[in-house]
Protein backbone atom coordinates (compact mmCIF):
# COMPACT_ATOMS: atom_id res chain seq x y z
CA UNK A 1 0.00 0.00 0.00
CA UNK A 2 0.93 3.32 -0.75
CA UNK A 3 0.84 5.31 2.78
CA UNK A 4 1.06 9.17 3.64
CA UNK A 5 2.29 10.15 7.07
CA UNK A 6 1.88 13.67 8.15
CA UNK A 7 4.72 15.41 10.56
CA UNK A 8 7.57 13.51 11.44
CA UNK A 9 7.61 13.68 15.66
CA UNK A 10 9.04 10.11 17.38
CA UNK A 11 5.29 8.74 16.43
CA UNK A 12 5.28 9.69 13.15
CA UNK A 13 9.24 8.01 12.21
CA UNK A 14 8.13 5.01 14.58
CA UNK A 15 4.81 4.24 12.45
CA UNK A 16 6.97 5.11 9.27
CA UNK A 17 9.47 2.61 10.34
CA UNK A 18 7.34 -0.03 11.27
CA UNK A 19 5.62 0.27 8.33
CA UNK A 20 7.99 0.04 5.71
CA UNK A 21 8.98 -2.87 7.70
CA UNK A 22 5.95 -4.15 6.86
CA UNK A 23 6.23 -3.59 2.94
CA UNK A 24 4.77 -0.66 2.93
CA UNK A 25 5.49 2.50 0.22
CA UNK A 26 5.55 5.39 2.83
CA UNK A 27 5.99 9.06 2.50
CA UNK A 28 6.31 11.29 4.96
CA UNK A 29 5.40 15.50 4.74
CA UNK A 30 6.63 17.33 7.45
CA UNK A 31 6.71 21.64 7.94
CA UNK A 32 9.95 21.92 9.67
CA UNK A 33 13.31 21.45 7.41
CA UNK A 34 14.01 18.45 9.99
CA UNK A 35 12.72 15.56 11.65
CA UNK A 36 11.92 15.11 15.12
CA UNK A 37 9.09 17.47 16.44
CA UNK A 38 9.57 18.35 19.61
CA UNK A 39 12.71 16.54 20.05
CA UNK A 40 15.52 18.39 18.66
CA UNK A 41 19.04 20.04 19.28
CA UNK A 42 20.38 23.64 18.67
CA UNK A 43 24.14 24.81 18.43
CA UNK A 44 25.11 28.04 20.32
CA UNK A 45 28.53 28.79 20.88
CA UNK A 46 30.44 25.56 21.86
CA UNK A 47 27.44 24.07 22.94
CA UNK A 48 24.59 21.94 21.90
CA UNK A 49 21.53 21.26 24.11
CA UNK A 50 18.35 18.92 23.66
CA UNK A 51 15.49 21.42 23.14
CA UNK A 52 12.91 19.27 23.84
CA UNK A 53 12.72 16.00 26.57
CA UNK A 54 15.24 14.96 28.72
CA UNK A 55 13.67 12.18 30.46
CA UNK A 56 13.76 8.48 28.62
CA UNK A 57 12.04 5.42 30.02
CA UNK A 58 11.31 2.13 28.33
CA UNK A 59 13.91 2.47 25.76
CA UNK A 60 13.22 -1.59 24.38
CA UNK A 61 10.13 0.13 22.48
CA UNK A 62 13.00 1.73 20.27
CA UNK A 63 14.84 -1.34 20.11
CA UNK A 64 11.59 -3.14 18.88
CA UNK A 65 11.65 -1.11 15.73
CA UNK A 66 15.37 -2.06 14.88
CA UNK A 67 13.74 -6.03 15.49
CA UNK A 68 10.18 -5.12 13.46
CA UNK A 69 12.70 -3.94 10.65
CA UNK A 70 14.82 -7.22 10.66
CA UNK A 71 17.77 -5.76 12.18
CA UNK A 72 20.61 -6.48 14.49
CA UNK A 73 19.97 -6.42 18.66
CA UNK A 74 21.63 -4.94 20.10
CA UNK A 75 20.82 -2.02 17.41
CA UNK A 76 23.50 0.91 16.58
CA UNK A 77 21.25 3.08 19.17
CA UNK A 78 23.16 3.05 22.43
CA UNK A 79 21.93 4.10 25.90
CA UNK A 80 22.50 3.96 29.51
CA UNK A 81 20.89 3.50 32.67
CA UNK A 82 21.50 6.10 35.00
CA UNK A 83 22.38 5.85 38.29
CA UNK A 84 21.19 8.32 39.63
CA UNK A 85 17.70 9.39 38.80
CA UNK A 86 17.30 12.85 39.41
CA UNK A 87 18.85 15.27 42.54
CA UNK A 88 15.94 16.80 44.73
CA UNK A 89 16.50 20.32 46.29
CA UNK A 90 13.88 21.95 48.83
CA UNK A 91 13.21 25.31 49.95
CA UNK A 92 14.18 24.26 53.43
CA UNK A 93 17.44 23.30 52.76
CA UNK A 94 17.22 19.27 52.35
CA UNK A 95 18.19 17.67 49.56
CA UNK A 96 17.78 14.35 47.93
CA UNK A 97 19.50 11.62 45.48
CA UNK A 98 16.59 9.63 44.15
CA UNK A 99 19.42 6.25 43.54
CA UNK A 100 18.24 4.06 40.66
CA UNK A 101 19.20 0.90 43.27
CA UNK A 102 15.69 0.94 45.82
CA UNK A 103 17.89 0.24 48.81
CA UNK A 104 19.93 3.37 48.51
CA UNK A 105 17.19 5.27 47.55
CA UNK A 106 15.17 3.98 50.75
CA UNK A 107 18.18 3.88 53.25
CA UNK A 108 18.26 7.98 52.01
CA UNK A 109 14.97 8.41 52.14
CA UNK A 110 14.93 6.94 55.76
CA UNK A 111 18.22 9.06 57.02
CA UNK A 112 17.02 12.39 55.55
CA UNK A 113 13.94 12.17 55.68
CA UNK A 114 12.97 9.47 58.58
CA UNK A 115 11.03 7.76 56.22
CA UNK A 116 9.48 4.63 56.98
CA UNK A 117 11.26 2.02 54.75
CA UNK A 118 8.55 -0.20 54.24
CA UNK A 119 5.82 2.89 52.72
CA UNK A 120 8.43 2.93 49.82
CA UNK A 121 8.71 -0.86 49.69
CA UNK A 122 4.67 -0.92 49.45
CA UNK A 123 4.45 2.50 47.29
CA UNK A 124 7.27 0.46 44.08
CA UNK A 125 4.86 -2.76 44.60
CA UNK A 126 1.88 -1.10 43.97
CA UNK A 127 3.16 0.79 40.81
CA UNK A 128 4.28 -2.49 39.29
CA UNK A 129 0.43 -3.63 40.31
CA UNK A 130 -1.04 -1.09 38.19
CA UNK A 131 1.55 -1.03 35.74
CA UNK A 132 0.58 -4.91 35.34
CA UNK A 133 -3.13 -3.93 35.15
CA UNK A 134 -3.47 -1.41 33.02
CA UNK A 135 -0.51 -1.39 30.38
CA UNK A 136 -2.49 -3.58 27.97
CA UNK A 137 -5.54 -1.32 28.20
CA UNK A 138 -4.03 1.49 28.43
CA UNK A 139 -1.05 1.91 26.53
CA UNK A 140 -0.71 -1.23 24.25
CA UNK A 141 -3.93 -1.79 22.78
CA UNK A 142 -6.38 0.69 21.06
CA UNK A 143 -9.03 1.42 24.22
CA UNK A 144 -11.59 1.68 21.24
CA UNK A 145 -12.29 -1.81 20.01
CA UNK A 146 -14.42 -3.96 21.30
CA UNK A 147 -12.37 -6.97 20.41
CA UNK A 148 -9.42 -5.66 22.47
CA UNK A 149 -11.59 -5.34 25.14
CA UNK A 150 -12.59 -8.86 25.27
CA UNK A 151 -9.09 -10.21 25.39
CA UNK A 152 -8.90 -12.63 28.13
CA UNK A 153 -5.56 -11.15 29.54
CA UNK A 154 -7.61 -7.23 29.21
CA UNK A 155 -10.68 -9.28 30.52
CA UNK A 156 -8.27 -10.69 33.65
CA UNK A 157 -7.48 -6.53 34.45
CA UNK A 158 -10.59 -4.75 34.17
CA UNK A 159 -11.87 -7.42 37.26
CA UNK A 160 -8.85 -5.75 39.17
CA UNK A 161 -9.52 -2.07 38.00
CA UNK A 162 -10.63 -1.18 41.42
CA UNK A 163 -7.44 -2.06 43.06
CA UNK A 164 -5.75 1.40 40.62
CA UNK A 165 -7.34 3.49 43.01
CA UNK A 166 -8.54 5.73 39.83
CA UNK A 167 -11.20 7.52 41.75
CA UNK A 168 -8.49 8.84 44.13
CA UNK A 169 -6.01 11.89 42.85
CA UNK A 170 -2.12 11.13 42.60
CA UNK A 171 -1.46 13.82 45.76
CA UNK A 172 -4.14 12.16 47.73
CA UNK A 173 -2.77 8.41 47.13
CA UNK A 174 0.31 9.79 47.69
CA UNK A 175 -0.50 11.55 50.92
CA UNK A 176 -1.41 8.51 52.18
CA UNK A 177 1.65 6.36 51.00
CA UNK A 178 4.27 8.15 52.98
CA UNK A 179 4.89 10.55 56.30
CA UNK A 180 7.65 12.45 54.91
CA UNK A 181 5.91 15.90 53.03
CA UNK A 182 8.94 16.10 51.15
CA UNK A 183 8.25 12.51 49.51
CA UNK A 184 4.92 13.19 48.46
CA UNK A 185 6.05 16.36 46.43
CA UNK A 186 8.59 13.90 44.76
CA UNK A 187 6.11 11.14 43.72
CA UNK A 188 3.58 14.09 43.14
CA UNK A 189 5.82 15.19 40.39
CA UNK A 190 5.39 12.70 38.48
CA UNK A 191 2.06 14.02 37.43
CA UNK A 192 4.28 16.68 34.85
CA UNK A 193 5.59 13.58 33.14
CA UNK A 194 2.32 13.99 31.45
CA UNK A 195 1.70 17.53 31.50
CA UNK A 196 -0.63 16.97 34.59
CA UNK A 197 -1.68 18.40 37.96
CA UNK A 198 -1.26 15.50 40.60
CA UNK A 199 -4.27 17.20 42.89
CA UNK A 200 -6.17 16.60 40.15
CA UNK A 201 -5.02 13.57 37.82
CA UNK A 202 -6.27 10.11 38.87
CA UNK A 203 -3.81 8.10 41.31
CA UNK A 204 -3.64 4.87 38.32
CA UNK A 205 -0.95 7.52 37.36
CA UNK A 206 1.23 6.76 40.20
CA UNK A 207 2.06 4.22 37.41
CA UNK A 208 5.10 6.43 36.41
CA UNK A 209 6.99 4.97 39.18
CA UNK A 210 6.86 2.06 37.89
CA UNK A 211 8.86 3.35 34.94
CA UNK A 212 11.53 5.49 36.63
CA UNK A 213 11.80 3.45 39.80
CA UNK A 214 11.11 -0.01 39.02
CA UNK A 215 12.17 -0.30 35.15
CA UNK A 216 15.13 2.62 35.46
CA UNK A 217 15.36 5.77 33.61
CA UNK A 218 17.73 5.75 30.48
CA UNK A 219 19.61 8.42 28.50
CA UNK A 220 21.20 8.00 25.12
CA UNK A 221 25.20 8.05 24.81
CA UNK A 222 24.90 10.50 22.20
CA UNK A 223 21.99 13.13 23.90
CA UNK A 224 18.17 12.46 23.73
CA UNK A 225 18.30 13.85 19.57
CA UNK A 226 20.59 10.81 18.75
CA UNK A 227 16.77 8.80 19.36
CA UNK A 228 15.30 11.07 16.41
CA UNK A 229 18.58 10.64 14.21
CA UNK A 230 18.50 6.49 14.26
CA UNK A 231 15.02 5.92 13.74
CA UNK A 232 14.90 8.46 10.77
CA UNK A 233 18.36 6.59 9.53
CA UNK A 234 16.39 3.21 10.12
CA UNK A 235 13.36 4.52 8.11
CA UNK A 236 15.82 5.84 5.13
CA UNK A 237 17.00 2.87 5.35
CA UNK A 238 13.93 0.84 4.78
CA UNK A 239 12.69 2.67 2.17
CA UNK A 240 10.96 5.54 3.71
CA UNK A 241 10.65 8.78 1.83
CA UNK A 242 11.03 12.12 3.14
CA UNK A 243 9.61 15.53 2.32
CA UNK A 244 10.79 18.65 4.91
CA UNK A 245 9.27 22.00 4.31
CA UNK A 246 6.19 20.15 3.20
CA UNK A 247 2.91 21.57 5.15
CA UNK A 248 0.09 19.40 4.31
CA UNK A 249 -2.97 21.54 4.01
CA UNK A 250 -6.10 18.81 4.13
CA UNK A 251 -6.68 15.57 4.21
CA UNK A 252 -8.53 14.66 1.50
CA UNK A 253 -11.69 12.89 2.15
CA UNK A 254 -13.93 10.96 -0.89
CA UNK A 255 -17.38 9.02 0.21
CA UNK A 256 -16.33 8.91 3.50
CA UNK A 257 -12.44 7.41 3.09
CA UNK A 258 -9.34 8.94 2.90
CA UNK A 259 -8.06 9.23 -0.19
CA UNK A 260 -4.66 11.74 -0.02
CA UNK A 261 -3.41 15.02 1.37
CA UNK A 262 -2.79 18.23 0.10
CA UNK A 263 0.31 20.32 0.15
CA UNK A 264 0.90 23.42 -0.70
CA UNK A 265 -2.01 23.58 -3.53
CA UNK A 266 -0.74 20.05 -4.92
CA UNK A 267 -2.97 16.80 -4.23
CA UNK A 268 -1.22 13.53 -3.68
CA UNK A 269 -3.81 10.41 -3.33
CA UNK A 270 -2.31 7.36 -0.91
CA UNK A 271 -4.18 4.35 0.15
CA UNK A 272 -4.07 5.08 3.76
CA UNK A 273 -2.93 8.48 5.92
CA UNK A 274 -1.53 8.53 9.24
CA UNK A 275 -1.45 11.51 11.12
CA UNK A 276 0.84 12.04 13.55
CA UNK A 277 -0.12 15.98 13.37
CA UNK A 278 -1.35 17.53 17.27
CA UNK A 279 -5.30 16.65 17.11
CA UNK A 280 -6.30 20.24 17.68
CA UNK A 281 -4.27 21.18 14.49
CA UNK A 282 -6.25 18.15 12.35
CA UNK A 283 -9.34 19.07 13.45
CA UNK A 284 -9.27 23.05 12.93
CA UNK A 285 -7.38 22.60 9.64
CA UNK A 286 -7.24 19.61 7.94
CA UNK A 287 -10.24 18.00 7.83
CA UNK A 288 -14.10 18.49 8.40
CA UNK A 289 -13.83 16.33 11.58
CA UNK A 290 -16.50 14.61 13.84
CA UNK A 291 -15.59 15.32 17.20
CA UNK A 292 -14.57 19.18 16.09
CA UNK A 293 -16.35 20.60 19.75
CA UNK A 294 -15.10 18.03 21.80
CA UNK A 295 -12.09 18.10 21.03
CA UNK A 296 -11.66 22.03 21.60
CA UNK A 297 -13.90 21.38 24.59
CA UNK A 298 -10.84 19.22 26.32
CA UNK A 299 -7.63 20.88 28.39
CA UNK A 300 -4.46 20.91 26.70
CA UNK A 301 -1.71 19.76 29.23
CA UNK A 302 1.27 22.47 30.80
CA UNK A 303 3.68 23.63 28.46
CA UNK A 304 7.24 24.37 29.67
CA UNK A 305 8.97 27.58 29.47
CA UNK A 306 12.69 26.84 28.82
CA UNK A 307 16.35 29.02 29.16
CA UNK A 308 19.32 26.91 27.53
CA UNK A 309 22.27 28.18 28.75
CA UNK A 310 25.93 27.95 28.15
CA UNK A 311 26.97 28.14 31.45
CA UNK A 312 31.07 28.79 32.27
CA UNK A 313 31.77 26.89 35.01
CA UNK A 314 31.13 23.61 36.35
CA UNK A 315 28.87 22.74 39.10
CA UNK A 316 29.26 19.81 41.27
CA UNK A 317 26.71 19.72 43.02
CA UNK A 318 24.68 18.49 40.19
CA UNK A 319 23.45 15.76 37.72
CA UNK A 320 22.03 15.16 34.88
CA UNK A 321 18.77 15.34 36.38
CA UNK A 322 18.18 18.50 39.21
CA UNK A 323 14.78 19.67 40.67
CA UNK A 324 14.85 23.02 42.76
CA UNK A 325 11.10 22.39 44.20
CA UNK A 326 8.94 25.07 44.86
CA UNK A 327 7.64 25.71 48.33
CA UNK A 328 4.47 25.35 48.11
CA UNK A 329 3.69 22.75 45.64
CA UNK A 330 -0.49 23.09 45.22
CA UNK A 331 -0.71 26.87 44.47
CA UNK A 332 1.92 26.05 41.65
CA UNK A 333 -0.41 23.87 40.17
CA UNK A 334 -3.45 25.96 40.87
CA UNK A 335 -1.46 28.71 38.99
CA UNK A 336 -0.29 26.92 36.29
CA UNK A 337 -3.58 25.56 35.46
CA UNK A 338 -6.65 27.36 37.02
CA UNK A 339 -4.67 31.17 37.32
CA UNK A 340 -2.90 30.01 34.06
CA UNK A 341 0.30 31.54 34.90
CA UNK A 342 3.60 30.60 36.28
CA UNK A 343 4.02 30.86 40.11
CA UNK A 344 6.72 33.14 41.47
CA UNK A 345 8.77 30.54 43.33
CA UNK A 346 8.17 27.96 40.10
CA UNK A 347 9.49 24.32 40.81
CA UNK A 348 12.61 24.22 38.44
CA UNK A 349 14.34 21.81 36.81
CA UNK A 350 17.74 21.92 35.51
CA UNK A 351 19.05 18.91 32.88
CA UNK A 352 23.18 18.73 31.86
CA UNK A 353 23.69 16.62 29.34
CA UNK A 354 27.23 17.64 29.65
CA UNK A 355 27.56 15.32 32.63
CA UNK A 356 27.18 12.06 30.33
CA UNK A 357 27.85 13.76 26.55
CA UNK A 358 30.94 15.51 27.41
CA UNK A 359 31.26 16.96 24.14
CA UNK A 360 28.09 18.97 24.36
CA UNK A 361 29.90 21.56 26.33
CA UNK A 362 33.13 23.25 26.02
CA UNK A 363 35.76 21.74 28.63
CA UNK A 364 34.71 23.21 32.36
CA UNK A 365 31.81 24.23 31.11
CA UNK A 366 28.49 23.28 31.19
CA UNK A 367 25.16 23.11 28.74
CA UNK A 368 21.53 24.43 31.13
CA UNK A 369 18.63 23.43 29.91
CA UNK A 370 16.42 25.12 32.46
CA UNK A 371 12.57 24.72 32.57
CA UNK A 372 9.41 25.96 34.36
CA UNK A 373 5.82 24.36 34.07
CA UNK A 374 4.33 26.77 31.94
CA UNK A 375 0.40 26.84 31.36
CA UNK A 376 -0.73 25.95 27.31
CA UNK A 377 -0.28 29.34 25.39
CA UNK A 378 -4.15 31.37 26.08
CA UNK A 379 -2.56 34.88 24.81
CA UNK A 380 -0.73 35.80 28.26
CA UNK A 381 1.69 38.58 28.29
CA UNK A 382 4.61 36.32 27.95
CA UNK A 383 7.15 38.85 27.40
CA UNK A 384 6.79 40.17 30.92
CA UNK A 385 6.32 36.47 32.10
CA UNK A 386 9.49 35.36 30.91
CA UNK A 387 11.37 38.21 32.03
CA UNK A 388 9.75 38.35 35.49
CA UNK A 389 9.93 34.45 35.60
CA UNK A 390 13.91 34.73 34.61
CA UNK A 391 14.46 36.64 37.77
CA UNK A 392 12.87 34.40 40.11
CA UNK A 393 14.63 31.03 38.69
CA UNK A 394 18.03 33.48 39.23
CA UNK A 395 17.14 34.19 42.45
CA UNK A 396 16.39 30.61 43.41
CA UNK A 397 19.19 28.88 42.05
CA UNK A 398 21.66 31.67 43.82
CA UNK A 399 20.12 30.55 47.00
CA UNK A 400 20.04 27.06 46.49
CA UNK A 401 23.54 26.36 44.86
CA UNK A 402 24.75 29.44 46.74
CA UNK A 403 26.17 31.21 43.23
CA UNK A 404 25.72 34.10 41.19
CA UNK A 405 24.37 32.37 38.66
CA UNK A 406 24.12 35.51 35.68
CA UNK A 407 28.22 35.52 35.71
CA UNK A 408 28.40 32.39 34.15
CA UNK A 409 26.21 32.29 31.69
CA UNK A 410 27.57 33.10 28.49
CA UNK A 411 24.58 31.94 25.59
CA UNK A 412 21.27 32.00 26.11
CA UNK A 413 18.12 31.06 23.91
CA UNK A 414 14.71 30.76 24.88
CA UNK A 415 11.71 28.71 24.25
CA UNK A 416 7.74 29.54 25.65
CA UNK A 417 4.54 28.25 24.76
CA UNK A 418 4.37 30.25 21.90
CA UNK A 419 7.28 28.79 20.02
CA UNK A 420 6.36 25.40 21.02
CA UNK A 421 3.51 25.73 19.22
CA UNK A 422 5.19 27.39 16.08
CA UNK A 423 7.75 24.56 15.45
CA UNK A 424 5.30 21.72 16.36
CA UNK A 425 1.86 23.24 15.86
CA UNK A 426 0.38 21.66 18.99
CA UNK A 427 -2.11 23.55 21.06
CA UNK A 428 -0.90 26.28 22.95
CA UNK A 429 2.41 25.06 22.85
CA UNK A 430 0.84 21.89 25.09
CA UNK A 431 3.79 18.95 25.30
CA UNK A 432 1.77 16.23 26.00
CA UNK A 433 -1.52 16.90 23.92
CA UNK A 434 -4.38 16.77 26.82
CA UNK A 435 -4.15 17.14 30.41
CA UNK A 436 -4.71 13.89 32.29
CA UNK A 437 -6.44 15.88 35.27
CA UNK A 438 -9.62 13.88 35.53
CA UNK A 439 -10.29 10.13 36.06
CA UNK A 440 -11.82 10.18 32.58
CA UNK A 441 -9.05 11.43 30.41
CA UNK A 442 -7.94 8.01 28.78
CA UNK A 443 -11.17 7.71 27.78
CA UNK A 444 -11.62 11.22 26.55
CA UNK A 445 -8.70 11.41 24.52
CA UNK A 446 -8.81 10.89 20.82
CA UNK A 447 -8.78 7.43 19.83
CA UNK A 448 -6.02 6.11 16.58
CA UNK A 449 -8.60 5.84 14.46
CA UNK A 450 -12.20 7.32 13.18
CA UNK A 451 -14.93 4.80 12.62
CA UNK A 452 -16.89 7.52 10.44
CA UNK A 453 -13.74 7.82 8.09
CA UNK A 454 -11.93 4.86 6.77
CA UNK A 455 -8.35 5.01 5.80
CA UNK A 456 -6.97 7.56 8.61
CA UNK A 457 -5.09 6.81 11.52
CA UNK A 458 -3.55 9.19 14.14
CA UNK A 459 -0.21 8.60 16.27
CA UNK A 460 1.43 10.58 18.79
CA UNK A 461 1.00 12.54 22.21
CA UNK A 462 -2.25 14.00 21.10
CA UNK A 463 -4.36 11.08 20.71
CA UNK A 464 -4.07 7.43 22.34
CA UNK A 465 -2.83 6.40 24.66
CA UNK A 466 -0.92 9.56 25.15
CA UNK A 467 2.20 11.98 25.52
CA UNK A 468 5.44 11.35 25.96
CA UNK A 469 8.48 9.15 24.18
CA UNK A 470 7.03 5.57 25.54
CA UNK A 471 3.59 6.29 24.87
CA UNK A 472 4.40 7.98 21.21
CA UNK A 473 5.91 4.77 20.06
CA UNK A 474 3.48 3.05 21.98
CA UNK A 475 0.68 4.37 19.38
CA UNK A 476 2.57 4.16 16.57
CA UNK A 477 2.37 0.40 17.80
CA UNK A 478 -1.18 0.12 17.64
CA UNK A 479 -1.17 2.10 14.35
CA UNK A 480 0.75 -0.02 12.63
CA UNK A 481 -0.78 -3.04 13.91
CA UNK A 482 -3.79 -1.61 12.47
CA UNK A 483 -2.91 -1.90 8.75
CA UNK A 484 -2.58 -4.97 7.41
CA UNK A 485 1.03 -6.04 5.83
CA UNK A 486 1.79 -5.63 2.15
P1 LIG B 1 5.49 16.04 17.70
O1 LIG B 1 6.80 16.05 18.36
O2 LIG B 1 4.40 16.85 18.23
O3 LIG B 1 5.75 16.43 16.18
C1 LIG B 1 4.73 16.59 15.25
C2 LIG B 1 5.42 16.89 13.93
O4 LIG B 1 4.43 16.98 12.91
C3 LIG B 1 6.17 18.22 13.96
O5 LIG B 1 7.45 18.04 13.41
C4 LIG B 1 5.31 19.13 13.07
O6 LIG B 1 6.09 20.09 12.39
C5 LIG B 1 4.70 18.13 12.11
N1 LIG B 1 3.41 18.55 11.57
C6 LIG B 1 2.28 18.83 12.28
N2 LIG B 1 1.29 19.16 11.44
C7 LIG B 1 1.80 19.08 10.19
C8 LIG B 1 1.25 19.32 8.90
N3 LIG B 1 -0.01 19.70 8.75
N4 LIG B 1 2.05 19.13 7.83
C9 LIG B 1 3.35 18.74 7.98
N5 LIG B 1 3.92 18.53 9.17
C10 LIG B 1 3.14 18.69 10.27
N6 LIG B 1 8.61 13.45 26.70
C11 LIG B 1 9.29 12.49 27.39
O7 LIG B 1 9.04 11.29 27.20
N7 LIG B 1 10.26 12.84 28.31
C12 LIG B 1 10.57 14.15 28.56
O8 LIG B 1 11.48 14.43 29.35
C13 LIG B 1 9.86 15.16 27.87
N8 LIG B 1 10.15 16.48 28.08
C14 LIG B 1 9.69 17.41 27.18
C15 LIG B 1 10.19 18.72 27.26
C16 LIG B 1 9.83 19.66 26.29
C17 LIG B 1 10.38 21.06 26.37
C18 LIG B 1 8.95 19.28 25.23
C19 LIG B 1 8.60 20.26 24.14
C20 LIG B 1 8.41 17.99 25.19
C21 LIG B 1 8.76 17.05 26.16
N9 LIG B 1 8.28 15.73 26.14
C22 LIG B 1 8.88 14.76 26.90
C23 LIG B 1 7.12 15.35 25.28
C24 LIG B 1 7.56 14.67 23.99
O9 LIG B 1 8.55 15.43 23.37
C25 LIG B 1 6.37 14.53 23.07
O10 LIG B 1 5.29 13.86 23.73
C26 LIG B 1 6.68 13.76 21.81
O11 LIG B 1 7.95 14.06 21.30
C27 LIG B 1 5.60 14.10 20.79
O12 LIG B 1 5.79 13.37 19.61
P2 LIG B 1 4.67 13.36 18.49
O13 LIG B 1 4.84 12.10 17.70
O14 LIG B 1 3.34 13.61 19.08
O15 LIG B 1 5.03 14.54 17.49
Amino acid sequence: MNIALIGSGIGGLATACRLASKGHEVTVFEKNASPGGKIDEIYMGGYRFDTGPSLFTLPELVDELYIAAGEPVPPTFAYKKLEVLCKYFYNSGENLIAWSDQQKFTDECVQKLGEDPSNITKYFKKASLIYKITADIFLFNSLHKVKNLLKFSVLKSLFQVHKIRFYKTMHGDNKSSFKSPLLIQLFDRYATYNGSNPYKAPATLNVIAHLENNLGAYFPEQGMYSIVQHIYELALKKGVRFNFNSLVTSIDIKNKKAVGVSVEGKTFAFDRIVSDSDINYVANNLMDHPRKKQIKRLEPSSSALVFYWGVNKEFPELDLHNILFSGDYKEEFNNLFQKKTIDTDPTIYIFVSSKMVKSDAPKNCENWFVMVNAPANSKENWNELIRTTKQNIINKINKCLKTNIEDYIEHEKIASPITIEQNTLSKGGALYGNSSNSMFSAFLRHPNFLKSVKNLYFVGGSVHPGGGIPLCLASAKIVANEIPAS
